[in-house]
């Protein structure tokens, strides 16, 4: 009886989460009647912050239908709370934000995801296209076929076919191109990385959901990177790919020598695997894996005041304190800041909430 209770409780909610507010309403109807959609349809995705919607628009040219996805963020909710680390020490958002805001919270938190997806997608990046952004919605392009049912997520992909486990380290590969690809000529750290993330289709990885994702230059950027390339090496390792060490790849997405371009890149991969210390005994495995370890768990220096601060480190030594003070060379001078991408902070999207009716 308990758990038929649950199931209610359960399918209550899914249901009340999918009604739209007043608003959305509002902002769907003036997206349609401005052209961005024609027909709003069922939800693709319900999740904590965001419900993501099938739509389509019907091209009155061309006579052809033109799948969209919507993703709109939830106004209501106060998980926002802990994304606050992502957006403290963001500069982009240097007027902070609003805590006690919601709307305005979530607000930001969709914009951010707009501006982070017009990059990656100007970069080249297989990504959704971004299409329009109005307050708490934002429209982009549809990842899936033309029936309308969405790519699957990397987890859920069925590989199958010839060399299954070649196909896989493809995938790996590829997708390490793009973790630098995005660092380097986006100059973004996606942050939340993992087979949750990316859609899949024939060979091809898709990556999504970046609200979160932060410069280089913000305080957490490289912690954020390195749990990336730790969720990344996981999920490879389960599928059977020999994945590089995290210290390896870490060098590879932030150092700025090589082509972010394939085929030039793959094969800066595979160049790593050639030149990779292959462990001679057990002895030998076990010390790499450490290594990694280390790696995982090191102090990583992000300003050049942190770096520097060699004095008080000195100090902590000498107390027996700051084991995890390791100043790798890889982090010292190598990292690169990549350069910044010249008006386009510029390009404002924040004409969107002036238009919207006084009723919003
Ligand atoms: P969340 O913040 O809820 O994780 P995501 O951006 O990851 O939001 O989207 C949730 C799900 O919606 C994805 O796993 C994917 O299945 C689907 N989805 C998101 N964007 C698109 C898109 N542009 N095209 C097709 N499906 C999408
Ligand atoms: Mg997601």
């Amino acid at each position: 009886k308990k758990d038929d209770d649950k199931d209610k409780d359960k399918a209550d909610r899914a249901t009340s989460e999918q009604v739209l507010d007043q608003r959305t309403r509002m902002i769907l109807l003036q997206m349609i009647n401005r052209g961005s959609v024609s027909e709003v349809h069922g939800a693709i995705s319900t999740g904590k912050e965001a419900n993501v919607y099938g739509a389509v628009l019907h091209d009155d040219k061309s006579g052809d239908t033109i799948q969209r996805a919507i993703k709109v963020y939830k106004t209501a909710i106060l998980v926002f709370k802990d994304r606050e680390r992502y957006i403290t020490g963001e500069h982009r958002f240097k007027g902070g934000f609003d805590k006690g805001n919601n709307r305005k919270m979530v607000k930001l938190w969709a914009e951010k995801e707009y501006r982070n997806l017009r990059r990656i997608y100007a970069a080249g990046i297989p990504c959704p296209e971004p299409i329009n952004l109005k307050l708490h919605v934002l429209v982009m392009g549809f990842l899936g076929d033309r029936k309308g049912w969405a790519y699957p997520r990397l987890r859920d992909a069925a590989i199958d076919g010839d060399d299954v486990d070649r196909q896989w380290r493809n995938l790996y590969i590829q997708l390490l191109g793009l973790m630098r690809k995005m660092y380097q000529v986006c100059r973004l750290v996606h942050a939340d990385l993992s087979e949750y993330n990316i859609l899949y289709n024939k060979g091809t990885l898709y990556i999504i959901d970046v609200s979160q994702s932060v410069e280089p230059d913000h305080p957490r950027s490289l912690e954020f990177l390195r749990m990336d390339i730790k969720n990344v090496g996981d999920f490879f390792r389960r599928m059977g790919v020999d994945t590089l060490s995290d210290r390896t790849i870490f060098n590879f997405i932030t150092t700025s020598a090589g082509s972010v371009e394939e085929p030039a890149m793959s094969a800066a991969v595979e160049l790593l695997y050639d030149s990779r210390h292959a462990a001679a005994d057990e002895d030998e495995a076990a010390e790499l894996e450490v290594d990694n370890e280390v790696f995982r768990n090191q102090y990583i220096p992000q300003t050049l005041e942190q770096v520097y601060d060699m004095e008080k480190d000195a100090q902590r030594l000498g107390k027996g304190e700051g084991g995890e003070l390791v100043y790798s060379n890889l982090l010292a001078d190598q990292v690169v800041a990549p350069k910044r991408q010249d008006g386009d902070e510029e390009q404002s999207t924040s004409d969107s909430d002036s238009d919207v009716g006084a009723e919003l």
